[in-house]
């Protein structure tokens, strides 16, 4: 590889590098207890997807250049330069990771392997490496915002079919408000009028002040491993947040655009919000519990089980609001095993089901989740993330599960009592 491109590698290395990255790449034991959590080792048992191997191509090239022993002995302390081999099984290991940092729950020095992959990601853009598909779609996204004059009548447009359709659907007028100056909450949504409806429907039943955000909620800036990209495409809908003056921004039903927002914005933006952010359904936890709105306890007769994203349950830290609310509508709950911190990645994380090029090991990597899933017996799966929602519904056809799989929204707004109702359930 040509000198000056190991250089800006590695000066990208050295922008990212930190106490926390630094002891990632100090510390592993070689232990391997790794491979037995990371669901793409498992069921490939090839050793670049082995959680630690993910890790030590960065490390041979930390020790290289950031450590005396490696840069004088190298070949003594395993240390090397980048060269194409490197580069390649790097890419296929850092892009195929899925971030659910299951590896890093289970191994005893909480090596957290998807932030160095973070770190991988960011030296293959550097190096020209970065996966196209990604930086295409959110080189797309950015030119959208950046041209707001020209969508905006389209998208404005598109929300007044979304209420019609409503109209239609539900019998009564439901409001889509937009540029709301003054409304309590941005609600930020996906494309596609999915992830509106059934939010339009609660919020109302509600009585919430909310406005639509114009932009969406996904982020392939955050995916492709760019922060700076990631961060202008969050952007779009906090500077919207903080022009209209809400109080609270919502994410819609989606894992890695909760995390983005709660978890990593104000980090990059080196800037406190004047509004928090929180995720649907801890909004919608709180309207059930706070007797905003009313849900029938009996609404789904069927044995329904919920699936944890990576990005809102173990790397999000919510696992008890989806269950009080689906246990609220439905009384045959059968959890997974495991759950919680420990429930397994269904594969489709961390911006995989858009690169064709990992389709093979994606859809093997299904195979713990649909014994998980297979083991509750459920015919119904609650999932609160688009993304696990298309490996799911792929997993299913391949093994013929016969699943529905549903926004947990979209159950509760199936699920809601009218308010004329209320006294006559209990
Ligand atoms: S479990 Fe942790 S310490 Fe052991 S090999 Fe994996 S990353 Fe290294
Ligand atoms: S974060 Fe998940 S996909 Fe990535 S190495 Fe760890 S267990 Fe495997």
């Amino acid at each position: 590889m040509e000198k000056k491109t190991i250089d800006t590698m590695v000066g990208t290395l050295d922008k990212r590098m930190n106490r926390q990255l630094k002891q990632y790449l100090d510390i592993c034991a070689r232990c391997a207890i790794c491979k037995d959590s990371c669901h793409q080792y498992v069921a490939t048992g090839d050793l670049k997807y082995l959680p630690a191997r993910r890790a030590e191509l960065i490390r041979e090239i930390y020790r290289k250049y950031f450590t005396k022993a490696g840069e004088f002995v190298p070949a003594l302390y395993e240390a090397r330069d980048p060269d194409e081999t490197l580069m390649d099984e790097l890419y296929e290991s850092a892009y195929a990771c899925t971030g659910c940092r299951r590896c890093m729950y289970f191994c005893p020095f909480s090596i957290d392997n998807a932030w160095v992959v973070a770190a991988a990601k960011g030296m293959l853009i550097a190096a020209g490496r970065g996966n196209e598909m990604l930086g295409q779609l959110a080189d797309a996204a950015l030119f959208k915002a950046d041209n707001m004059d020209m969508f905006d009548e389209i998208i404005v447009g598109g929300f007044a079919d979304v209420e019609k359709e409503l109209e239609e659907e539900t019998g009564r007028p439901i409001a889509i408000p937009v540029d709301k100056q003054g409304a309590d909450i941005l609600y930020v949504a996906l494309a596609g009028s999915h992830s509106i409806k059934p939010a339009a429907i609660i919020f109302d039943a509600a009585g919430a002040s909310w406005t639509l955000s114009k932009f969406e909620a996904a982020n392939y800036g955050f995916f492709f491993g760019d922060p700076a990209k990631a961060k202008l495409i969050a952007d779009r809908f906090m500077n919207e947040a903080k022009r209209l003056g809400v109080k609270e921004v919502v994410i819609t039903e989606c894992g890695h655009a909760y995390r983005v927002a709660e978890m990593f914005y104000e980090a990059w933006a080196k800037e406190k919000m004047p509004f928090t952010v929180r995720h649907i359904l801890e909004v919608i936890d709180d309207y059930i519990k706070d007797g905003r709105i009313k849900v029938d306890p009996k609404a789904i007769k069927e044995r329904v089980t919920y699936h944890d994203p990576c990005q809102i349950g173990r790397n999000g830290g919510i696992y008890e609001q989806p269950r009080d609310i689906v246990t609220a509508i439905a009384p045959d709950f059968a959890d997974m095993t495991p759950n919680r911190q420990e429930q397994w990645c269904c594969g489709g994380g961390g911006g995989i089901v858009a690169m064709e090029e990992f389709n093979k090991v994606r859809l093997a990597s299904g195979a713990k989740k649909v014994e998980q899933i297979k083991a509750t017996g459920a015919k119904l799966l609650a999932c609160p993330c688009e993304n696990c929602r298309l490996q799911i519904e792929e997993l299913s056809k391949v093994h013929d599960l016969g699943l529905r799989i549903v926004p947990v929204m979209e159950l509760v707004a199936e699920a809601l009592v009218p308010k004329a109702e209320h006294t006559a359930v209990s």
